[in-house]
């Protein structure tokens, strides 16, 4: 009866607010999704290979080299690894995730992400999740951080801990938008701070984020992490952009 109601009512809001595909504007029938299916079909795979430490598509990387995607300087963490590439239906995800008020969207992404972390880190047990933070200015302008809206989504998936305040970013950087690979190590350098090491020691790490270019800022997450004695640092997010 329940069930009949909560249809009845979604469909009833189809009506009135139809629901936009993301990626082709047009009408989206099926229920609890953003994007329709023939454009989430478009949101393709990274193609292989991919480099062994940043997870950069096309990549001539060895294991042990560096790609030309992967963070200058030291690396800290392990891997990172994404969904998708920063294309189509995907951009435009993000896009209203972040700067048009739908943090209900992080919903519709953790099940892909989660789907990324069962493939991608199949041999791997993470012992808790930790969301990139934002610097508090952001988050209060935003009113909530994306990539930990899906974090959330995805511990409850999972069932792996999530680790909201593990780490703060105690100093605002500027957009990285315009930034080679070079300035973007220095602009997130010392960004950040780990809370509560005690939470941090020890433990297999799974940094999420909704996007990542050089893995700047995952970098410099993971130094904060490692020297707080994480024993690995590891990355997921759900786009990945090039820098060309
Ligand atoms: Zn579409
Ligand atoms: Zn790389």
């Amino acid at each position: 009866m329940l069930g009949a109601f909560v249809s009845l009512g979604r469909i009833f809001l189809d009506v009135v607010f139809p629901r936009i595909c993301c990626g082709c504007d047009e009408r989206i029938i099926e229920p609890r999704r953003i994007v329709c299916s023939q454009c989430e079909r478009t949101m393709r795979p990274l193609r292989l290979p991919l480099c062994p430490r940043c997870g950069a598509e096309n990549s001539p990387a060895a294991a042990g080299e560096k790609c030309r995607s992967c963070p200058g300087g030291e690396i800290f963490f392990q891997a990172v690894r994404s969904f998708t590439v920063y294309e189509g239906p995907a951009v435009a995800i993000l896009e209203r995730l972040k700067y048009r008020a739908r943090p209900q969207y992080a919903d519709y992404l953790a099940p892909l992400m989660v789907r990324a972390l069962k493939s991608l880190y199949r041999d791997v047990a993470f012992d808790a999740m930790i969301p990139v933070p934002l610097h508090r200015t952001r988050q209060r302008e935003r009113g909530y951080n994306q990539a930990e809206l899906i974090a959330r989504s995805m511990t409850r998936a999972t069932g792996i801990p999530l680790l909201a305040n593990a780490i703060r970013r105690v100093r605002p950087t500027p957009s990285q938008t315009h930034l080679d690979r070079r300035a973007r190590a220095k602009n997130v350098r010392d960004a950040f701070l780990v809370s509560d090491p005690a939470l941090i020691a020890g433990k297999t790490l799974l940094m999420i984020d909704d996007v990542c270019t050089t893995c700047a800022t995952l970098n410099e997450c993971a130094r904060v992490l490692r020297a707080s004695g994480a024993e690995m640092v590891c990355g997921l997010t759900f786009c990945r952009a090039s820098l060309d």
